[in-house]
């Protein structure tokens, strides 16, 4: 008989995936909070760990996990995990990318509405009694305004795609990494340009890149400097990506118009951010994909790499595809496809 598997949530998921566990009669170990000192003697024995934001997975504790095989990513990110460490322990990695993007989509969409439509200023002086404030003509029009993306991958290209049909909107697009054939085959809806043309080009420049070295504070003051005094920032990636303090200036001074953010460099954002007090901006606590209907997919997606681990099959969205050369990972087998 195999023995058996040993999964640690050290955050609660969503009652169907957890079903999925007890059905494949896996052990579940539940962490009572994300403490450092709470997970490091419950990741000791276990086999797999389905992971949400609230824990980084460091190299201290992947140190401790001796009998760990594989991180299973709810979300799309996989920042709060030590990648090099996790490959170098043959620890297999995986996300949910892909499952959230019509989510965040959505969410990024709410987002441009709300910001060019002024929604959250104008119910507040609603409420307010300023009735008139209608005759300042606050909203402006996206129809035929130019949206830069920035990162044109799942999400970035869905919600391009959206707003060119809905709004007729002109899609530019930065994104060094795209083969380009991929970039060939995409017709005329989107030009793909540099980043300073998109900086200085665009009504609305929305992010979808990852957070790594190269897109540490992408957008800072420099940048702001040379957008439209008139243009929003979206951001729904990750906080690092757009550095906070030259936001919060740039929206003080006048430099940019707005911001819609869903990601902090630190989460959830200290009592102090400027952020928090700005009529500017709007703000999400990384929401984006947290819907009623997502959560459930995504956490089903991540317990089900999880079973295909332990299966030995090729999981789908290898985060570290390098570690395959780890001896733990000879003779995987291709998943059957229905
Ligand atoms: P994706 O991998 O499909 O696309 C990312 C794109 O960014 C790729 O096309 C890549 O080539 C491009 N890229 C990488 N580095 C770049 C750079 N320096 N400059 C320009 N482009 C660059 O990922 P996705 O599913 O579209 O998600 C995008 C990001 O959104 C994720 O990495 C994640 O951090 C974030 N995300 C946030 C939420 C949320 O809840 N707010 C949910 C899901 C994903």
């Amino acid at each position: 008989m195999k023995p058996k598997r040993k999964v640690l949530l050290p955050q609660p998921i969503e009652e169907k995936a957890l079903e999925i566990l007890h059905t494949n009669r896996i052990d579940v170990v539940s962490a009572p909070d994300t403490d450092v000192s709470t997970i490091l003697p419950l990741i000791k024995d276990v086999h797999a760990v389905v992971l949400r934001t609230g824990l980084k997975v460091t190299d201290e504790l992947l140190a401790g996990a001796k009998r760990l095989l594989t991180i299973s990513r709810t979300g799309g990110g996989v920042d709060n995990v030590d990648l090099k460490s996790a490959t170098a322990r043959g620890v297999l990695v995986t996300s949910s990318v892909g499952v959230n993007t019509a989510s965040v989509v959505e969410h990024c969409f709410a987002l441009m509405l709300s910001l060019f439509k002024q929604l959250n200023l104008l119910d507040t002086e609603l409420r307010k009694g300023n009735f008139r404030i209608r005759y300042k003509n606050i909203p402006s029009d996206i129809h035929e305004k130019c949206l830069g993306l920035i990162g044109f991958g799942r999400i970035g290209s869905m919600f391009g795609q959206l707003c060119r049909s809905c709004f007729d909107m002109r899609i530019i697009a930065y994104d060094p990494y795209l083969a380009k054939d991929v970039r060939d085959e995409l017709g005329e809806w989107v030009t793909f340009t540099d980043f300073e043309s998109l900086v200085k080009e665009a009504d609305v420049i929305s992010v979808h890149v990852p957070f790594t070295e190269s897109t540490k504070n992408l957008l800072n003051m420099n940048c702001f400097k040379r957008m439209k005094t008139e243009a929003f920032v979206i951001n729904a990636s990750r906080g690092g990506v757009v550095n906070e303090d030259d936001l919060a200036e740039a929206l003080k001074k006048g430099v940019i118009k707005g911001a819609g953010l869903d990601v902090f460099q630190k989460e959830p954002p200290r009592s102090d951010n400027p952020l928090l007090k700005m009529d500017r901006v709007i703000l999400t606590p990384h929401s984006a994909a947290l819907t009623k209907e997502c959560v459930v997919k995504m956490a089903v997606s991540a317990v089900g790499r999880v079973l295909d681990v332990f299966n030995h099959f090729v999981p789908d969205n290898i985060a570290n595809p390098e570690v395959l050369e780890h001896e733990n990972w000879r003779g995987m087998r291709e998943k059957p496809r229905r």
